[in-house]
């Protein structure tokens, strides 16, 4: 238990956004604590193998440290090795494996933080949870069989067998596409008229060209309507067609846990997006002291934030939390 000391900053998440929190924090001299649910940089860890960011390695930048490759844009195993020497320079105060799971304000203005572990009193909370932990579920029979799969980690499993992927995203590509190179024979069921516009744009012409010489197979307009352990309906504009499938890859987003941010008292603008309230000046929610950070902001709109544009939370939260240190 950790009732003893009350923290100026605790950070939900450490992910690249709570670290450029934490090292925000530190700078200024701020008594802090990151709990992260997993390992460090979970999100990322979780990825696939061989996933390279549509970003460059300077826009991953945190801390004003310095991150160089060898390539254009850097790919999961250098940005693993980046986040972790970060760790390693600031030494921040990090408990991994530690999931939060509830945070409750007191009479006297603190946060109660409870971990799986222990419990903690905060001034402050910043929740930098990220998006990437909840599918968006396509909400059809079969959805759960064991050969369905809402991650994607690299491609051997699927040599020399039939593969659906669902959606048109980078995540639906690179699986569709590093699949069919190592033998699948791949379907796509694209719910839109075209591969979207924010697939990488060196990946999205070889994409285009696989689907133009039926390399790989694409059903536009159409959506799963149910998967059996063999089979899936498929609905298209044609109507309704059934084909022959050993894996389904629906690859149809992530979501941040609104839930999670329900039960802290945040307020969402609606129920759709879910967009949380928070002042865009200092990133401080309808709940005073309690802040959010990173890609969680932008609720259900999971495009609208990234690593680059959401580094300077970090400066506006910690700056906030001075300043009204320095006015009590
Ligand atoms: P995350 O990195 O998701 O970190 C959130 C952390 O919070 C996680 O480590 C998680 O384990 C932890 N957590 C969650 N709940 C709890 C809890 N209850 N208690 C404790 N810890 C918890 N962005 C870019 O800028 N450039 C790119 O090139 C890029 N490529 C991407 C590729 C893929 C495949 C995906 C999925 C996303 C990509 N993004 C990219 C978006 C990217 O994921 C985010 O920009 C980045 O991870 C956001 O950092 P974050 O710290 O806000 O969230």
């Amino acid at each position: 238990m950790e009732v003893n000391t009350t923290y100026d900053l605790l950070i939900i998440g450490g992910g690249p956004i709570g670290m450029a929190c934490a090292i925000e924090a530190q700078k200024k001299g701020l008594n802090y604590i990151i709990l992260e649910k997993g390992a460090l940089v979970n999100s990322l860890f979780n990825y696939p193998l061989y996933m390279t960011f549509f970003s460059t390695a300077e826009r991953l930048e945190v801390g004003n440290v310095p991150f160089s490759c060898i390539a254009p844009k850097p790919g999961r195993q250098e940005a693993l090795e980046y986040y972790r020497n970060i760790q390693k320079h600031f030494n921040l105060n990090i408990r991994l494996f530690e999931k939060v799971v509830s945070v409750n304000k007191d009479v006297n203005g603190n946060f109660n933080v409870m971990s799986e572990k222990a419990a903690y009193v905060a001034k402050n909370v910043v929740i930098a949870t990220g998006f990437y932990d909840i599918p968006v579920y396509m909400d059809v029979p079969g959805e759960n069989l064991p050969h369905v799969r809402h991650y994607y980690k690299e491609a051997h499993e699927y040599a020399f067998r039939k593969v659906l992927v669902v959606g048109a995203n980078n995540s639906s590509v690179d699986a569709a596409l590093e699949s069919w190179h190592k033998g699948a024979d791949v379907t796509m069921v694209i719910r839109k008229g075209e591969i979207n516009d924010r697939v990488k744009y060196w990946i999205k012409p070889d994409v285009e060209n696989r689907i133009a010489e039926g390399s790989i197979k694409a059903y536009y307009y159409s959506s799963i309507t149910e998967i059996r352990d063999k089979e899936v309906d498929i609905s298209t504009p044609e109507g309704s067609v059934t084909i022959a499938s050993d894996f389904v890859l629906a690859l149809t987003g992530y979501r941040p846990d609104i839930d999670f941010l329900k039960s802290c008292g945040i307020n969402t603008h609606d129920d759709v997006l879910c967009v949380p309230v928070y002042n865009p000046e200092t990133m401080e929610t309808n709940v005073p002291g309690l802040y959010l950070a990173g890609v969680v902001c932008g609720g259900m709109e999971t495009h609208k934030w990234f690593i680059e544009n959401s580094r300077v939370h970090a400066q506006m939260i910690v700056r906030d939390i001075v300043t009204a240190n320095e006015s009590d």
